[in-house]
């Protein structure tokens, strides 16, 4: 490599690992300290009602510990071009139905409904454990930025030589000039929001790699106060095995 090209690089790794070190560990000690206090408390209680209450609190801290390590690890594996995708036949709306039902507590929580609707035929060569992955952050994300009794609307669309997937809700949106930054990485529009909707600010940036190494493409449409609409395609027959390194030299 260049040696121009080499020492942009590392000033790349440098902020990645700052970011890292500013956004994230916070997010890290958080849930273990949780986890511990919440053992502790069980432990002591005689209640068996009040302890199965804490040792639930445990289990939320250390999914939310595990989701964003798992995001640290993808990031790991695209930055260190280790990034693959593994295509085969697929049933988008399968997947789709999946992600929604595995979604659904959480929906249910903020009592949050969601309409599906598929349209033709939503067969796809992808790898279906990475578009699961995109599908659940947008949904995530989608649950996590609407209002109580909000809605969220997805829709698959078979178009000609792709598929085209949308996910919209009725939440707080997006403002103007933050939607070219949305898919950044650490970009979060309210990091102090960081602590009580538990996000590093990772997730979109993720989505983007998944559904790029595919040969799709996404964007977001958004209106603040009215909700957002995230729009992404899957070619029908991708350019199989893309690898992103790419972004070793366009960066
Ligand atoms: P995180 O949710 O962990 O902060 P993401 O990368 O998924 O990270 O999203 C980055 C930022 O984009 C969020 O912090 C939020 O400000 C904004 N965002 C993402 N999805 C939505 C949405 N559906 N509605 C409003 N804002 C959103």
């Amino acid at each position: 490599m260049y040696k121009r090209q080499l020492s942009k690089r590392i000033k790349q790794l440098e902020w990645l690992k700052d970011g890292i070190i500013s956004n994230v560990s916070h997010e890290l000690k958080t849930p273990i300290a949780i986890v511990k206090s919440s053992i502790e408390l069980a432990l002591k209680e005689k209640d068996r009602k009040e302890e199965e209450k804490f040792l639930r609190i445990a289990l939320k801290a250390v999914d939310r510990q595990l989701n964003i390590v798992n995001k640290l690890m993808r990031i790991a594996e695209i930055e260190t071009s280790k990034f693959r995708i593994s295509p085969k036949k697929i049933d988008l709306e399968e997947l789709i139905s999946s992600a929604i039902e595995e979604i659904y507590p959480l929906a249910l929580a903020k009592k949050i409904h969601i309409k599906k609707s598929f349209k033709g035929n939503l067969i796809v060569r992808a790898d279906e454990e990475k578009i699961y992955e995109v599908l659940i952050n947008l949904l995530e994300n989608a649950i996590k930025y609407n209002k109580e009794n909000g809605k969220i609307y997805v829709n698959a669309e078979s178009k000609e030589d792709y598929v085209e997937i949308s996910i919209r809700d009725i939440g707080i949106g997006i403002k103007t000039e933050n939607l070219r930054k949305i898919f950044d990485k650490f970009f979060q529009e309210k990091p102090s929001a960081r602590e009580s909707k538990g996000g590093i600010g990772l997730g979109l940036t993720i989505v983007k790699e998944i559904v790029e190494a595919h040969g799709g493409v996404i964007w977001v449409e958004s209106k603040v106060g009215r909700g957002s609409k995230f729009t992404f395609t899957i070619p029908k027959l991708p350019d199989v095995g893309v690898v992103s390194s790419y972004r070793f030299f366009t960066n």
